[in-house]
């Protein structure tokens, strides 16, 4: 993730934010604030220290999940985007446009590890295509999901 310029967003498209430079410690986080703010088992988290957050379109607003810590969302659509502690800001990594380049490479939080995410891995896969004869309407569905690269007009009418 050297010297590198990466994009990426809200699901609805209303923010968009570029980081240029290093980006370094990327993670998830297990503890149960993580879990509530993203809706998720953990939260995948990457600095931005050392690195030039820029908000490009719209910005997050806040909710203080603690006297230390605020988490950033859309307040449109609801995707969360970042931790802002008073040590700098780290974005969620399933927003970038890229999140593969992204791997994470720290656990925290593990005391609120719910058990069985490592057993995520062992359970029976299916494709999406897989599933249309059970949702015929996967057939016909439109997403209104910003695209995984930057707009110059969005939502396109
Ligand atoms: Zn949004
Ligand atoms: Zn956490």
């Amino acid at each position: 993730m050297s010297d590198s310029v990466l994009t990426g967003g809200c699901q609805c498209g209303a923010i968009r934010f570029r980081v240029e430079g290093d980006l370094k410690d990327a993670s998830v986080c297990h503890c149960r604030m993580c879990q509530k703010a993203f809706g998720g088992f953990y939260a995948p988290l990457v600095n931005t220290k050392g690195a030039k957050l820029v908000w490009t379109r719209g910005r997050p607003k806040h909710f203080a999940s603690s006297n230390f810590v605020n988490r950033g969302f859309c307040a449109d659509c609801g995707t969360p985007l970042t931790y802002e502690a008073p040590d700098g800001v780290a974005l969620a990594i399933g927003a970038f446009d890229h999140p593969e380049k992204i791997s994470p490479t720290m656990q925290f939080g593990i005391e609120g590890k719910l058990p069985y995410t490592d057993t995520i891995p062992s359970l029976p896969a299916r494709l999406t295509a897989d599933d249309i004869i059970a949702a015929p309407f996967l057939d016909k569905l439109v997403s209104y999901q910003h695209p995984d690269h930057d707009t110059d007009i969005w939502p396109v009418k």
